[in-house]
């Protein structure tokens, strides 16, 4: 009786259960990550919020540590979910203190994850809603069309957003993505907007045939 009302109320307000994803390992080097059927990734620069939207993805606090310094976070991350699909947290990048070798390596990573990694089903770039997106966003943007992966622009922050400005800054940020507006995940970890739309892609996304590349 409590499960079908839970699933009842679930129904109602649109609330989606949270990921089940479990911490599997950490990695220096895409080589040597483990084979998975399928998974999808997330990537953004450093302090964009990534940590805090897997965290509230999977209504976890500490899963993936949110971070007090920026860009501390230099290894690819994996989680597993119950299915056997991956979630894959890639290096924030872009950080201004990490000198140019370290960042240059941190890149040439990330570009070799994206280009080879045949399991990737979907990347999501996470944008900072308030801030647009930094030139280093634009490229790994272009990076992706160039080779090919499949994206969705995900906003972070959107309660920063002065709600008067909400509706323009939709369509820069668009314009600035070379994107459809529509096709933005506006979020908001302390409003909870847009987690159930972005558990409900990753979802999908992970349950799909894995042969797709
Ligand atoms: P990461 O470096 O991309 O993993 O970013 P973090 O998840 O560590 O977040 C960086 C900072 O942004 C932290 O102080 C978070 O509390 C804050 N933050 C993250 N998401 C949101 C959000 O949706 N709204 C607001 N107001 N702050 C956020």
């Amino acid at each position: 009786m409590a499960t079908f009302c839970l699933l009842i109320l679930r129904s109602l307000k649109g609330v989606t259960k949270p990921l089940e994803i479990a911490f599997v390992t950490s990695a220096d080097n895409y080589r040597t990550l483990p084979e998975s059927p399928v998974e999808v990734a997330f990537v953004g620069r450093s302090n964009v919020g990534k940590s805090s939207l897997i965290n509230s993805l999977a209504n976890r606090k500490q899963l993936a540590r949110v971070s007090k310094t920026p860009g501390r976070t230099q290894l690819i991350n994996l989680f597993e979910t119950p299915g056997g699909g991956t979630l894959v947290d890639l290096p924030g990048y872009g950080y201004a203190a990490v000198p140019g070798k370290i960042k240059r390596g941190w890149e040439k990573m990330i570009v070799g994850y994206l280009q080879e990694r045949e399991e990737l089903e979907m990347i999501f770039v996470l944008v900072d809603g308030l801030i647009g997106p930094t030139d280093l966003d634009l490229m790994m943007l272009e990076q992706l069309r160039d080779s090919n992966v499949a994206f969705t622009v995900v906003a972070t922050k959107q309660d920063k957003v002065k709600s008067s400005k909400s509706a323009t800054r939709r369509i820069e940020l668009a314009t600035a993505c070379q994107i459809d507006a529509a096709e933005i995940v506006w979020t908001s970890v302390s409003t909870g907007l847009g987690i159930d739309q972005l558990r409900t892609l990753v979802n999908r996304c992970l349950n799909t045939n894995p042969n797709r590349r």
